[in-house]
């Protein structure tokens, strides 16, 4: 097929169409790979300063993007739906896929920071789970895109201009973190009103052990609230469209760590992020916790007191257990 376009242009704007996807999917892997040898090699706290260290992408990237989308032929709402669906095809399944060697080989060596060792979820609730996520992706994420794909037009999203400047992307996550953790922490906190916690959320909480697929198990009511409270910075702030993607990405990595059942991975948030353990206790107990991305608004309305009491008492036993296996290893 690339024998078809015309390889004697080297310029980005005349590539054709093939060539313009195949830089694409480059572009992506460019990406992940730079991502990746940064977050290995620099301690945790410092992992946010990869984003500095991307400035001199932003220009390859921008052109990148500009090459595909004047090239591809594709519309800009197929293009919206599109690249919402590809990001839970390309993060949610081959994460989850990494998960289940984990769960079930300890492969690469971290089961042994796992919250509740020794026990698994229902089967039953797992397969029934991926039959719905399956479903779920090749009909409700694209429809619901299709759907939504105006709205964002309204807030003027841009699609077919450069990727903005740092200062702004910056200023967009900002913007969307803000209200997705705000907004998703009082959505959650709603979802557990008894007269609406049985209809809605209690699915939800059929998991009391915790593996990534259960990030997305929801009713479809909560999923799709879940959804436009995610990207309800994005869309009034009119975010570049890769500006929403990168969040949405960052947005569906956090849910599903923090439903691994791990309190450890390579990139693990922790403290102020809701990681495993935080989130793990709001299934096990069915109390507080309400927090979706920081742990700020527990904080602050005092919701997550009966976790950190557990934690100081003697019922508590995730780091323990898991500790003393880690220490016994390293013996
Ligand atoms: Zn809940
Ligand atoms: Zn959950």
């Amino acid at each position: 097929m690339v024998l078809l376009c015309n390889t004697s242009s080297h310029s980005l704007d005349s590539l054709c169409i093939h060539q313009s996807y195949l830089l694409l999917v480059f572009c992506f892997f460019r990406l992940i790979t730079h991502t990746c040898r940064l977050c290995f090699a620099i301690p945790p706290v410092f992992r946010g300063s990869v984003f500095v260290t991307m400035l001199p992408e932003i220009d390859f990237i921008s052109g990148t993007w500009l090459s595909f989308i004047n090239n591809s032929g594709l519309s800009d709402r197929m293009i919206f739906v599109l690249g919402n669906t590809a990001i839970v095809y390309l993060l949610f399944w081959p994460i989850n896929i990494l998960l289940y060697f984990s769960y079930q080989y300890d492969f690469p060596g971290k089961k042994r920071f796992l919250i509740q060792p020794g026990l698994k979820p229902d089967p039953e609730l797992v397969k029934k789970n991926i039959k719905e996520n399956i479903v779920s992706h090749i009909f409700v994420v694209p429809l619901l895109s299709a759907g939504i794909y105006d709205i964002f037009v309204y807030f003027g999203m841009k699609m077919r201009q450069p990727l903005p400047s740092m200062p702004i992307i910056l200023r967009d996550l900002a913007v969307a973190i803000f209200f997705a953790d705000l907004l998703g922490y009082w959505l959650h906190r709603i979802l557990h009103h008894k007269s609406i916690y049985k209809y809605v959320h209690k699915k939800h909480h059929e998991y009391k052990v915790n593996v990534g697929v259960a990030s997305i198990y929801a009713h479809p009511v909560e999923e799709f609230f879940t959804n436009i409270v995610a990207v309800f910075g994005n869309m009034i702030m009119g975010s570049h469209v890769l500006v929403l993607w990168l969040w949405l990405s960052i947005r569906l990595v956090e849910a599903i760590f923090s439903h691994s059942g791990y309190h450890f991975l390579p990139y693990s948030l922790s403290f102020p992020f809701t990681g495993g353990d935080f989130h793990e206790y709001h299934h096990t107990h069915n109390v507080g916790n309400f927090g979706q991305f920081f742990t700020f608004w527990d904080w602050f309305h005092g919701t997550d007191k009966p976790y950190y009491e557990f934690l100081q008492s003697d019922k508590y036993c995730y780091y323990k257990e898991t500790e003393k296996a880690v220490n016994k290893k390293v013996e």
